[in-house]
């Protein structure tokens, strides 16, 4: 019978034989957790190499509560691209800053199969969306799989700079003033952020988990996250964070606003 570290070895020789093909306008800069492939924003690309490292263990540390990462294998790719307009186009013609993901093996828990990011060199806050995606790939991989839309958006908003949450907050506490918030069982049950109201959607998400954030750790929401998976929400809101269910969750994250 084959053994784990059989199972291990073909499927990285499966992922050698059929790797990502990169552009042949890329060159790669490669060290510790990261490979860089950028075309001509060289300068860039090492910056990011240094600070892909630094974010990234300070991430893991914050998320799993685990203070010693290993260094990944497979790296985590990151395409860095020159300019924005060539990254990717969103659904209404506008384009999206930057895009990451992780990729789990389903034969095998616990095993990621490549962990890809996408940027742009002319982002003007290429720290920040650096940190958004970075914050799509670790909650990916510490759960497994691909998170709900709310909590991964909301989470990695969160990583993002203060001024950008600050405007998310400002943007949240406006929409509730005239009520035209989403209720929170409309918002987790998203699959992916609705095309009328995306910045909404990413604020008002990113509130909740600030939310539940005040209550407890980052390791207990990963938990929540986790189990809702194999449980209804009420069912894990009560374990987690001691809440009856989502309405009384939905009194108390409302609330807030009153008192302000
Ligand atoms: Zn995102």
């Amino acid at each position: 019978m084959p053994t784990t570290s059989d199972h291990l070895a073909t499927l990285r020789r499966l992922e050698r034989e059929t790797p990502e093909a990169a552009p042949r306008a890329f060159r790669r800069i490669t060290h510790g957790s990261f490979t860089i492939l950028y075309q001509r924003a060289r300068a860039t690309a090492d910056r990011l190499l240094t600070d892909a490292e630094a974010l990234r263990e300070q991430l893991l540390v914050r998320y799993s509560g685990n203070t010693a990462p290993k260094t990944w294998s497979p790296k985590c790719q990151i395409y860095l691209y020159d300019r924005m307009r060539e990254l990717n186009v969103g659904r209404h013609g506008y384009h999206i800053a930057g895009s990451g993901s992780s990729r789990a093996s389903r034969l095998s828990p616990g095993l990621t199969l490549s962990r890809t990011i996408s940027l742009a060199a002319d982002d003007p806050e290429l720290s920040s969306t650096l940190a958004h995606e970075l914050t799509h790939v670790i909650f990916a991989e510490l759960l497994g799989r691909h998170p709900p839309s709310w909590a991964n958006e909301g989470l990695a908003r969160l990583a993002e700079s203060p001024q950008n949450i600050q405007r998310s907050r400002r943007l949240v506490r406006r929409a509730v003033a005239s009520g035209d918030h989403f209720r929170l069982a409309e918002l987790i049950a998203f699959y992916r952020p609705p095309d009328q109201a995306t910045q909404l959607f990413y604020s008002q998400s990113a509130d909740l988990v600030r939310f539940l954030l005040q209550r407890r750790d980052y390791p207990t929401f990963i938990g929540f996250i986790a189990d809702l998976q194999s449980s209804e929400v009420d069912a894990a809101l009560n374990k987690h964070y001691g809440v009856v269910d989502l309405a009384e969750l939905e009194r108390a994250w409302l609330a807030q606003f009153a008192v302000r």
